[in-house]
């Protein structure tokens, strides 16, 4: 059964009432999934005085309960994941075997912030005087407002949420409209968790009119967005203006670097298929692939031979590698970018097209040599599954060309030599270096971008920090 779909607001699913609504489509297959009921502005002011009011209980609320809350949300994403990865499939394309893995490693999401919320530890300060004490405690910011994107679905809303309400804070978000499952299930664990009612809030409708209104509202004192780059400065722009802290993870264009010394082979099979994961629809996906000028042949074979064995097909069917693309627009998007290079002189060794012989949203595989850097899929996140190759001689230039975006999220490095390793992490200017494999997203580690990539970390010991204040307090 697809998910009931709801606002959830103050502990009630609300559905109907004469709201406006939007048909949720299966990129697969166009066929009509559900409706998803928008807010209206009373909505949005009665889960402003929700969180509000949940928040002057929650606040005080024991480490042990919201960490108990938060173990069994790990539990039962656990124990629903094929059900819950299946809708994630149906609303949003992605393969089966992904939609449940998403939905897994988001379990162990859950128990990290459960593990770590009993551990938001303030500090004494040595005083100056005797008797003095000078204690720094942390306490939670407030009610947050939260905006997550449909490409995970389930883990850009549960990171979001599990750090909010680990701190004891409580929470608005707007989930993805395209691909709303994920989020409703979230919202419907919590509930059946015994989460109080008005800490966790869910609220759909037209992005921009309701981060509008909850960015304004003095009620919000904490903007947290994973989404694309103009949208992210609007937003941090609202918030700067209204003087709320921000967590911004925002896209990136992620650097490949494979040196002459990598086993070419290993490096080939493994970034192709990284290459493929969610259709490349991914902020880390590798999207700039230097390649050493000695190996560029043999690395160029391997890797256009993997992704062309990629069996593209509804993420329902059995044997399926990739799926369609999330929506309509990320086909044209493809389309105009393999396009402009081309016409700026790319040549197009593999894909380059979608399929003709189904009804859904689906791009190959796409291998680009040849590519000028003037070439927008040089330039511009991608975000689909485009793969310029680009051989280099020089190590210090393929630093600098890396580095040569206003991107700064993550990146790859091939390399059997150590110091070229060490080098390449030293000099690469992103919030995540990844050396001969592949390591980022996990809930131990913090998650997030230099540059206009985005502002603070999600995961690792650093998740709960954008949503504390210090306090400073003396006494004698
Ligand atoms: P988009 O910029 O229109 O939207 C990106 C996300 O932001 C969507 O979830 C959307 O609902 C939300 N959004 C848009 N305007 C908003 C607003 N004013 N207030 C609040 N939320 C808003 O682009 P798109 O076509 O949906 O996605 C494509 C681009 O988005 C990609 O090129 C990629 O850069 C970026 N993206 C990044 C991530 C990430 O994980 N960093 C995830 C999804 C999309």
């Amino acid at each position: 059964m697809y998910e009931d779909l709801a606002l959830y607001i103050n502990g009630e699913f609300i559905t109907g009432g004469g709201r406006e609504s939007q048909d949720i489509i299966n990129p697969s297959t166009l066929e009509v999934l559900g409706k998803l009921p928008h807010a209206t502005e009373q909505d949005l002011d009665n889960a402003l005085e929700a969180a509000q009011k949940a928040f002057e209980s929650w606040r005080h609320s024991s480490p042990m309960e919201r960490s108990e809350i938060l173990r069994k949300v790990a539990q039962m994403s656990r124990d629903q994941a094929d059900e819950i990865g299946r809708n994630i499939t149906l609303d949003q394309g992605k393969p089966l075997y992904e939609a449940i893995g998403e939905v897994k490693s988001c379990a162990d999401h859950a128990d990290w912030h459960a593990e770590e919320c009993r551990r938001i530890y303030g500090r004494i300060i040595p005083p100056r005087q005797p008797n003095v004490r000078q204690m720094v405690i942390r306490e939670p910011i407030g009610v947050c407002a939260a905006f997550t994107p449909w490409n995970f679905p389930y883990n850009q809303a549960i990171r979001k949420i599990c750090a909010t309400i680990g701190a004891g804070c409580t929470i608005i978000i707007k989930g993805p409209e395209d691909s709303p499952s994920a989020v409703m299930a979230i919202a419907r664990m919590f509930h059946e968790a015994g989460l109080p009612k008005g800490v966790l809030n869910v609220v759909w409708g037209v992005p921009a009119e309701i981060s509008d209104k909850l960015i304004r509202s003095p009620i919000v004192r904490k903007v947290s967005f994973t989404g694309s780059v103009p949208v992210g400065k609007q937003l941090a722009a609202l918030a700067g203006a209204h003087m709320k802290p921000i967590t911004m993870e925002l896209g990136g264009h992620s650097p490949v670097i494979v040196f002459e010394d990598a086993d070419v082979e290993r490096a080939a099979k493994m970034l192709a298929r990284f290459k493929i994961r969610n259709a490349g629809q991914v902020c880390i996906s590798p999207t700039r692939f230097y390649i050493h000028q000695d190996i560029f042949e043999q690395f160029k074979d391997t890797f256009t031979q993997t992704l062309a064995d990629i069996k593209v097909d509804d993420g329902l069917k059995e044997g399926t590698d990739m799926g369609p693309l999330a929506h309509e627009r990320r086909l044209t998007s493809m389309q105009q970018f393999v396009d402009d290079a081309t016409q700026k002189g790319a040549k197009v060794l593999l894909g380059g097209e979608g399929r003709d012989d189904q009804k859904g949203y689906f791009y190959m595989p796409t291998v680009l040599i040849d590519v000028p850097k003037e070439a927008r899929v040089m330039t511009e996140e991608p975000f689909g599954p485009i793969a310029p190759l680009v051989p280099f001689t020089d190590h210090q230039e393929v630093i600098q060309e890396a580095n040569s975006l206003p991107y700064g999220l993550s990146s790859y490095v091939f390399t059997n030599n150590l110091q070229t390793a060490h080098m390449a992490s030293n000099e690469i200017q992103a919030g995540m270096v990844n050396i001969n494999h592949f390591g980022s997203a996990l809930p131990e580690a913090p998650f997030g971008g230099v540059k206009d990539s985005g502002i603070g970390s999600e995961g690792g010991q650093e998740t709960f920090d954008g949503y504390l204040v210090t306090k400073y307090v003396t006494q004698v």
